[in-house]
């Protein structure tokens, strides 16, 4: 565990969370400053501090609760949709740097989660994307 990371620190107790699934692996506990009645975090017990540091293992075994922990949710609190949102680096909104992925349940348009989403389709041709999908097969397979 990294003696500096306040995820490791939950995961070894030393920091309170309030737990809402656990198992050998992984870790879900509610988000203190939550979006929205339920946000939830789900993290792996072993330090990765984002998604390019996690082996295909330790994906797999905290994506194996996903559907448990969604459910529940749902259940719970009868939101009318999910976002699950995981942030990769500073510039992309990470601010503790220990893998998790944020369960956000939705209620209306006003709760408080908003994701700018505006596409640029006409700066981009079917010959980029061919382009761009060949760059990523060639490094898939490095
Ligand atoms: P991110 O900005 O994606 O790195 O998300 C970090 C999340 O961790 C934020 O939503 C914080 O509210 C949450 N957080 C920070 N400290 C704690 C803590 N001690 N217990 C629970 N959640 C925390
Ligand atoms: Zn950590």
């Amino acid at each position: 565990a990294m003696s500096d990371c306040l995820f490791c620190k939950i995961v070894d107790g030393s920091i309170p969370s309030t737990k809402v699934y656990e198992d050998e692996h992984v870790l879900a506990f509610m988000d203190i400053m939550p979006l929205t009645k339920g946000h939830t975090l789900l993290i792996p017990k072993k330090h990765h501090e984002n998604v390019y540091d996690m082996s295909s293992e330790v994906a797999g075994q905290l994506f194996s609760v996903v559907p448990k922990i969604a459910n529940s949710l749902k259940a719970s609190f009868q939101p009318v949709g999910l976002n699950l949102l995981n942030n990769n680096g500073a510039p992309a909104g990470q601010s503790v740097f220990h893998f998790h992925l944020h369960f956000i349940p939705r209620y209306d348009q006003t709760d408080g989660f908003k994701a700018s989403w505006q596409t640029k389709e006409k700066q981009y041709t079917s010959e980029m994307f061919a382009e761009y999908a060949e760059q990523i097969r060639l490094n898939l397979s490095k």
